[in-house]
């Protein structure tokens, strides 16, 4: 039997991106497919998504789902044989720009009905309202695609369900006076299994209600069941220990490959990088430095949110800038106003030394993982963290916190007198300033030891990153999954409010 598999998401790339979620989402799918299972992709028809999509055609409309009926269209991811279902409701997703964002930046006020309706489309296609081949497995990712689990349920559907947490800090709480609008049942909306400190939770009904929890990495899947790192829900997360399974993301092979990459000034491999060096002069070029190929070029590209430390980064960069004169840094990236703001006013400050672009940009991203020789990634926490891998892949050595999948992914070099054998980057601990400059010092002293410098780079540019062993983990899931029998009658497994509130984190992934 060939699972088949219905994957839902706000975010697929390159139909949708603004962050790891989008990569994910369209390189597991692809991976699954490649290794006999079919799955397929539900996600909003946003105006991008319905002008890239390969092949569209109706397939089937839904009614009864918050924000008014919607139909259907089937077709397929861009050069990709995984099939994707767009949910078209024009009112709900026909807006430019960002998924969640208007064009000032600000979320759209109606995110929590937008992804309630994505629910609830996948609830129904589970149930057999289309004539979609029902799934065996609907396999919910994120916030956005929280209710599912909930749903399904509510609708009869006999698959099983498993929520993929991406990122726990960002939750979908909305006052639970959205719930009539968003098709909260009333029962549901009686016991505490989707209230969160007197808001509703998209969150808390996934981790409630899904037959699984997975998250994408392993020390990420320790982490979130202390208070430290569980964003509220470590407690609800400890109570349901034995159905969180850890899965490392994998990247996308192809797409990040300095080998073939077509969005780079030219192609290298791990035995001749004579092109690295075109990359640099490119990326010195495109980010406005002056053209030096000896100065070490140290990059930073991420969400600039104080998730990823980019306000450390702020206080770090002008005491690196003075301590090493040749040192030259490339920053892409967008976020957080003031952090924006921050940067700029650095790179006034070091005209040639600083190259900024504020804003979200593929081909740069490209570029600057190809022409720098250093990423700078903090983070305070870390579900996976694609971007490190990406530039490992690209022989640019990651300065990564030892958070989540970092602590996973990146092992440290030590130092130019005591250097470690098979390492891929340097780690440090911490959330001050100090702590990082410390990481970048050793960087930048091993940067100039040209064999250690080559050691590391040889490391990074052939570490097994790809898809196919968290593939068949999943595989392993999804069989182990469709074996059991279903739950007769589901009983939310806490009915007691979770552990502590938290800060509503913004939504803003771009
Ligand atoms: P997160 O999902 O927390 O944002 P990851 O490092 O796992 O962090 O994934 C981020 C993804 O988003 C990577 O593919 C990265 O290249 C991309 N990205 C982030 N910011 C930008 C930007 N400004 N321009 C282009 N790509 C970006």
């Amino acid at each position: 039997m060939r699972p088949n598999i219905l994957f839902v998401a706000a975010e697929a790339a390159p139909l949708a991106k603004t962050g790891g979620l989008g990569d994910v989402v369209s390189a597991l799918s692809e991976a699954l497919n490649s290794d006999g299972i079919h799955a397929t992709v539900l996600m909003p028809g946003y105006t991008a998504a319905l002008d890239h999509a390969e092949k569209l055609k109706p397939c089937g409309r839904l009614s009864g789902l918050p924000g008014g009926d919607a139909a259907l269209w089937c077709g397929h991811m861009p050069d990709s044989d995984v099939e994707v279902i767009l949910l078209r409701n024009d009112a709900l997703y026909k807006r430019a720009g960002s998924p969640y964002l208007d064009a000032d930046g600000n979320e759209f006020a109606d995110n929590g009905l937008r992804f309630a309706a994505l629910s609830h489309a996948a609830a129904q296609l589970a149930s057999g309202a289309t004539d979609i081949e029902l799934p065996h497995v609907v396999h919910a990712h994120d916030w956005h695609a929280g209710l599912v689990p909930m749903l399904m349920r509510e609708y009869g559907a006999e698959a099983k369900s498993i929520f993929t947490i991406h990122n726990l800090a960002f939750q979908g709480n909305y006052s639970l006076a959205c719930s009539a609008e968003f098709g909260i049942p009333e029962h549901v909306r009686q016991d505490a299994s989707v209230e969160y400190w007197g808001q509703l939770s998209f969150m808390k009904a996934a981790l409630n209600y899904a037959d699984r929890i997975t998250t994408v990495s392993n020390s990420y899947a320790r982490e979130i069941l202390t208070p430290k790192f569980g964003s509220g829900f470590d407690g609800l997360l400890r109570q349901r220990q034995n159905d969180l399974v850890a899965v490392p993301n994998g990247i996308d092979t192809l797409t990040w490959d300095p080998t073939v990459d077509p969005l780079i000034a030219r192609n290298y491999d791990q035995e001749d990088l004579r092109g690295k060096q075109v990359c640099k002069r490119d990326l010195q070029k495109t980010f406005g430095l002056p053209f030096d190929p000896f100065a070490p070029v140290m990059a930073m590209g991420s969400r600039l949110t104080t998730q990823k430390m980019a306000d450390v980064a702020i206080e770090a960069m002008p005491v690196l800038l003075a301590a090493h004169p040749r040192l030259q840094i490339a920053i892409l990236g967008c976020g957080d106003r003031d952090i924006e703001d921050g940067l700029r006013a650095l790179a006034t400050n070091h005209p040639d030394r600083v190259g900024l672009h504020i804003g979200y940009d593929e081909g740069r991203a490209h570029c600057l993982h190809a022409g720098a020789d250093m990423l700078l990634h903090g983070s305070r926490f870390e579900p996976f963290g694609l971007t490190p891998i990406y530039s490992m892949r690209y022989g640019t050595v990651p300065i990564a916190s030892r958070v989540g999948g970092l602590a996973d992914t990146v092992v440290d070099a030590g130092s130019v007198e005591q250097p470690v054998v098979n390492a891929t980057g340097f780690l440090f601990d911490g959330e001050a300033a100090a702590d990082m400059i410390a990481a970048v010092e050793r960087a930048l002293a091993m940067f100039v030891q040209p064999q250690l410098w080559r050691a590391l780079q040889r490391e990074d540019m052939t570490a097994d990153v790809g898809w196919e062993k968290s593939s068949q983990l999943y595989i392993n899931l999804y069989r182990t999954l469709i074996a059991e029998p279903a739950k007769a009658m589901f009983q939310p497994v806490s009915r007691e409010r979770t552990t502590r509130p938290v800060e509503q984190v913004s939504m803003k992934r771009a």
